[in-house]
């Protein structure tokens, strides 16, 4: 009969059980679906039903944009991990840390100054910094490049430094370069990846501007739901401007989930640690895994990161990033990794997008999709691997 499932790209058969051998696996984007077995298992607690008449009005009934209990949820959180130091704070909701980068490098920006603002981060770097500053080309900053090319520059004009920690693509924690030696710099925190599941918590975060996202902390990319924690009043200001202007807030329907969501994550069946011992755990054993394959090789290899004292678990924890860095070792001659690793049915995601072609020996593999997509990825190393060693 006819297959009434809609199977993964690399099954097939009436009832999608059927391997099928050359297909290509996805390891190309950072959708973190390992969390979906949490929420199965919390399926009837984290439920929301919205009836019609319920929140239609744009605004919440003090006229704001975002929800106060959700604000308080969402500081709750951050004191319980201990990853942000939102006392005294102000905190602004975006559709996504997507729409807060934009609102945050705006808000930092110098308005009508004959010359742009300075934008930077450390290569290897999230692509869509550049991406989105080069796409809305404003005439108030400009996307110049690698963090370091600048440190010694001696004008006055204004930077905004991207840090982002732990690192996208290599889960790298990071500091700001530019801001100890100046003051004409803004820096932007992307904590998108600072949660127990990724990295060991060295302290809670207490930095000007931080940017987290719904996203790498629940799973729920698609809500498209983000936040922004503000030491500042007028960048604080300026930020609630932007979102005027662009969206007028996030829907009231992705904040009722949110919360939702939340209050789950917060009470906990028993354990107010589940989603986290969840998190590290898949993590962790992922790791673990793509460690031992890639031990048999000489040819590739992953980011090697030192464990460090977690405040979070108490422990002493090596990180588990949400992607592998992985590198392809010039004896293989001028090669692009991406190419590589595309003949062995592997789709990652180039690393000259991370800053230039100079990183074309590199590849970001996600770890952070379903177990399925996991373990082909991991089948599909393992041939690599044996590959390599039959040819030597
Ligand atoms: N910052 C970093 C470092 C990311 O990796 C991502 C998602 N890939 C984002 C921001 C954007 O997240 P969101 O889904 O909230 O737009």
């Amino acid at each position: 009969g006819k297959a009434i499932c809609e199977c993964n790209t690399c099954y097939g058969g009436t009832n999608c059980s059927k391997l099928l051998p050359h297909c290509m696996v996805d390891a190309d984007s950072g959708d973190p679906i390992f969390l979906e077995p949490y929420w199965i298992k919390n399926a009837a607690r984290s439920a929301v039903l919205i009836s019609g008449w319920h929140r239609m009005s744009y605004e919440f009934s003090d006229g704001s944009l975002i929800s106060k209990v959700l604000k308080e949820h969402i500081r709750n959180v951050h004191a319980h991990v201990g990853n942000a130091q939102t006392d005294g704070k102000y905190i602004i909701f975006g559709v996504g840390a997507t729409h807060l980068l934009n609102a945050a490098v705006h808000s930092l920006s110098s308005y009508g100054s004959s010359t742009p603002t300075k934008v930077v981060a450390s290569k290897p770097y999230y692509p869509v910094y550049k991406e989105q500053i080069e796409f809305f080309k404003s005439d108030n900053y400009k996307f110049i490049g690698d963090t370091t090319m600048w440190k010694n520059d001696g004008s006055n004009v204004t930077y905004i430094e991207l840090v982002t920690s732990p690192n996208n693509p290599d889960g790298q924690l990071k500091k700001a370069i530019l801001q100890d030696q100046r003051q004409n710099v803004k820096t932007i925190h992307d904590l998108a990846y600072y949660w127990p599941h990724y990295t060991p918590i060295l302290q809670p975060a207490d930095e000007d501007l931080m940017i987290f996202t719904l996203s790498k902390f629940t799973g729920h990319g698609g809500s498209r739901f983000g936040w922004a924690i503000i030491k500042d009043e007028d960048v604080y200001k300026r930020m609630l401007t932007y979102i005027d202007m662009s969206t007028y807030g996030v829907s009231r329907e992705t904040q009722l989930r949110v919360l939702k969501l939340l209050k789950v994550v917060l009470s906990g069946n028993e354990n107010k640690n589940a989603i986290y011992e969840f998190g590290y755990n898949t993590m962790k054993n992922r790791w673990i895994r793509l460690t031992n394959v890639l031990s048999q090789s000489t040819y590739f290899s992953i980011q090697d990161l030192n464990p460090q004292y977690c405040s979070f678990s108490h422990q002493l924890r090596k990180p588990s990033p949400a992607f592998a860095w992985l590198k392809c070792d010039n004896v293989l001659g001028n090669i692009d990794c991406y190419d590589v690793l595309k003949t062995f049915n592997i789709t990652g995601r180039a690393g000259s997008l991370f800053g230039g072609t100079d990183l074309n020996r590199y590849v970001r593999l996600s770890l952070v999709r379903s177990e399925d997509d996991f373990d082909l990825l991991l089948t599909k190393i393992k041939k690599l691997v044996d590959v390599e060693s039959k040819g030597k």
